[in-house]
């Protein structure tokens, strides 16, 4: 799968998202396996590509504002309760 890939954290002006392909994961127990069908980018995601906020790791994949089509479900189905 494509994806925009943050390795370091610096001004958007010097580019520092990079298109990686990586392996299609797998859903864990409890999560589902999204195909995006469109990513918004919201300010939360350019203070962490720009450094204002820190993430846990590093390379991440900014954009958690997503709309996709459920493609695999994990063990025991998505979500709790
Ligand atoms: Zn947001």
């Amino acid at each position: 799968m494509r994806a925009m890939r943050l390795t370091s954290q610096r001004p958007v002006e010097q580019a520092p998202l990079k298109l990686a392909e990586l392996p299609v994961p797998a859903p864990a127990a409890g999560q589902v396996l999204l195909r995006v069908l469109a990513c918004g980018v919201c300010h939360t995601d350019l203070h962490t590509v720009e450094g204002d906020i820190f993430p846990l790791r590093l390379p991440i994949t900014p954009g958690h504002q997503v709309v996709g089509i459920v493609e695999a479900v994990g063990e025991g189905g998505a979500g709790g309760g």
